[in-house]
């Protein structure tokens, strides 16, 4: 058997430990994670506050490895959105080198059944570079 496997650590790949939902037990729940064997938890920020909350959450946690973001969820409107998109761009240029990557970006048409949202969705990825 593979040695490398055998002493993998497991991580949690995609979660919202900054979201509010958390708020009265963020230090409960990554207790409870680190002593279950989960080393670290790749942490998506899904808006501008939230990914404050991540990367400053980051400091005080090291399980916490913060990635910034902006999903196409939390679009409201469009001179919003276009303002926030660009809020999140400059953000992750001025905390790159303490962000490690960029997560909750890109097409989701699920509740997109339109083309009006649909293409604020591709204004907004083609903000980021994508
Ligand atoms: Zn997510």
């Amino acid at each position: 058997m593979n040695m490398t496997l055998i002493n993998a650590k497991m991580v949690d790949a995609h979660c919202h430990l900054f979201s509010d939902a958390f708020d009265s037990d963020r230090d409960e729940v990554i207790k409870r994670a680190e002593d279950i064997g989960i080393a670290r938890a790749f942490v998506m920020g899904e808006d501008p506050d939230e990914n404050r909350r991540i990367l400053e959450g980051s400091g005080k946690y090291p399980f916490v490895v913060p990635f910034a973001g902006y999903h196409p969820w939390k679009f409201e409107g469009h001179k919003e959105t276009i303002r926030e998109a660009e809020d999140v761009v400059s953000f992750i240029e001025e905390n790159h080198a303490d962000l490690a990557g960029i997560g909750e970006i890109g097409l989701d048409y699920f509740h997109a059944e339109n083309e009006e949202p649909r293409a604020l969705q591709k204004e907004v990825l083609n903000i980021f570079n994508c």
